[in-house]
């Protein structure tokens, strides 16, 4: 059928015109979202062997522009009811553009006091399990779910998390990083949003917001249970080999 037959030829005109103010107006919102610093959309990454979730996907979302920013957006943070309680926020640390993020719960005494996840015990046996990978603390980016101490160290409440993982999935967006290490069960269970036990989560990717994300046991844990390493030791060997890959 004749395209004409369908829409008069003075209407194709009026159409052309209307659709050509839709692309003009289209182009210069793109490019004043581009002048506020709103990159567009980040690459997606299917992983390998992932379960899609229903979660919205980082690349859904347009990217904020840099950690400092989210950093100053978090502020003096009082969202939540541990600010109280906390000596410093921790943010996280690392290479902006890690291809590779370790996620912990939240900080600990020594983290809070120093501002910096994962510089007591825990922190040195992950230092080590990263240099096992061939790689620097300093190559990566660390973070936590929640940034700041909860009291006791006991573990974060739903309503804490709420508050505080859309600054961490901000975080991921600036970062974009290529694989993700879950660390220990509450990381893990918190981000794939799942009961599942970390004995049968590890040692798989999973994904979260789009990115191959690999749960693998705490290395506190691993301080009690120092037979756990071999199992941390196949997980990060999996990493390596995607790592290397990308
Ligand atoms: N344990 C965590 O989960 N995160 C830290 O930063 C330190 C210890």
């Amino acid at each position: 059928m004749r395209s004409d037959t369908l829409f008069p030829r003075t209407d194709q005109k009026s159409y052309l015109a209307e659709l050509r103010e839709m692309v003009t107006g289209l182009r210069h919102h793109l490019e004043e979202e581009r002048n506020l610093g709103l990159e567009g959309w980040p690459r997606a990454s299917s992983p390998p062997g992932a379960n899609p979730t229903s979660r919205p996907s980082l690349a859904h979302s347009l990217s904020p522009v840099s950690l400092q920013g989210i950093r100053s957006e978090l502020g003096d943070c009082r969202r939540c009811k541990l600010h109280p309680y906390r000596t410093q926020i921790v943010f996280g640390i690392g290479n902006p553009q890690a291809k590779l993020v370790f996620i912990g719960e939240a900080p600990g005494r020594d983290e809070d006091l120093q501002g910096e996840p994962f510089v007591g015990q825990a922190g040195q046996l992950l230092n080590k399990i990263i240099q096992a990978i061939q790689l620097q603390r300093e190559e990566v980016y660390i973070a936590n779910i929640i940034k700041c101490r909860p009291p006791e160290n006991r573990n974060p409440e739903p309503d804490e998390i709420a508050a505080c993982e859309p600054f961490l999935i901000k975080q991921l967006q600036v970062i974009r990083p290529r694989l993700i290490c879950a660390l220990g069960a509450f990381a893990a269970q918190t981000l794939l949003k799942t009961e599942e036990k970390i004995s049968s989560l590890r040692g798989n990717f999973h994904e979260y917001q789009g990115i191959p994300l690999m749960p693998t046991y705490h290395p506190a844990y691993l301080l009690r249970n120092p037979g756990r390493k071999r199992d941390v030791w196949e997980d990060m060997k999996k990493i390596k080999k995607e790592y290397d890959r990308l």
